[in-house]
């Protein structure tokens, strides 16, 4: 009997300030298994390094496979190289993931943004699947994604394209996160939701009551008390809804613009949280952006929810032992 050829299993990984995921994957985007292991930022890079390697190590032992190569998404801005240029959440600087993995696990490794990640498993096995030129955009705690043109995902030139939440809506406008003022993220991302959302209560205690008493308090409101309230057609929550939705209709007639892609995909907590503002930002992307750049436009919601960054990252990795 002929021996099977191994199949190429590759690992994704998805790396948090709080907890590592991996899991091993088929080309076909399937989990095979998959481990999470907490992780401790504070002790220091190399104990995430093991930390990692642990959670590789157990979710090796439970599929009884052999990986290929690693592709691990970080929340971070990474280089071609592999190197962590910087991450808040894990308090790194210029720190060379790449070869620490490489040299502990003896895989190939490939380092990518986790929004970049996600971007790629939507692509190649969510709601992306088959398409050459897309967008996706992710409304989560912040706001991201990637561009897709022509079947080729833009890295740009220092390897940071995607910030598509960094797109101006107004001039001298709220403070974003980044040196701007007046962007996308500062008006739609859930901590802009939950930020408006709190201004708005404080100037109308009256029309807040409804989602004070689901927060606790003014100042613990977020976005997911919002979707709450919005569901109990409560009318404040529906005002912050249609202004969230207007922002987010304004910033992605920008990117529809641009990049004139097939297929928008719209994921993240926010959009998971509010489904509704699917049909309504499509609506107004149809009315507001150039006709060309919408004739063939399909605006649909991610299909792999927390999965595409791990898929993602498996994805890259299996493109890299190609
Ligand atoms: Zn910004």
């Amino acid at each position: 009997m002929n021996s099977q050829k191994k199949r190429p299993l590759t690992l994704g990984v998805d790396l948090g300030g709080t907890k590592v995921e991996t899991a091993l994957v088929s080309t076909e985007g399937r989990i095979i298994s998959s481990h999470r292991h907490p992780t401790h930022p504070k002790k220091g890079a190399e104990n995430i390094v093991e930390d990692i390697a642990i959670c590789v190590e157990q979710c090796l032992n439970k599929g009884k496979e052999e990986a290929q190569a690693l592709g691990i998404g970080v929340a971070a801005q990474v280089d071609q190289t592999g190197l962590v240029r910087s991450s808040p959440n894990l308090g790194w600087k210029d720190f060379p993931l790449k070869e620490m993995l490489e040299k502990r696990l003896k895989l190939p490794v490939i380092v990518t943004n986790d929004v970049r990640a996600a971007a790629i498993g939507e692509w190649h096995f969510g709601a992306g699947k088959g398409v050459d030129d897309l967008v996706v955009v992710f409304v989560g705690t912040g706001i991201g994604g990637g561009v897709i043109s022509n079947g080729r995902l833009l890295e740009g030139c220092s390897n940071t394209a995607g910030e598509l939440g960094h797109t101006t809506l107004l001039v001298d406008g709220r403070k974003c996160h980044c040196p701007n003022r007046g962007c996308l993220e500062a008006y739609a991302s859930g901590w802009a939701i939950a930020e408006r959302a709190q201004e708005a209560v404080h100037a109308q205690p009256k029309a807040g009551r409804r989602m004070v008493s689901l927060a606790g308090s003014v100042d613990d409101i977020t976005a997911t008390v919002i979707s709450q309230a919005y569901h109990d057609e409560d009318p404040l929550a529906l005002q912050l809804f249609m202004e969230t939705a207007h922002y987010l209709s304004l910033g992605l007639v920008s990117i529809v613009n641009a990049f004139n892609p097939c297929l928008l995909i719209l994921g993240g907590g926010v959009i998971e949280g509010l489904p509704e503002l699917l049909k309504i930002v499509d609506g107004e992307i149809r009315m507001t952006a150039m006709k060309t750049a919408v004739e063939k436009l399909n605006v649909v919601k991610a299909a792999l929810g927390k999965e595409s960054g791990i898929v993602g990252a498996a994805a890259l990795a299996q493109e890299m032992i190609k």
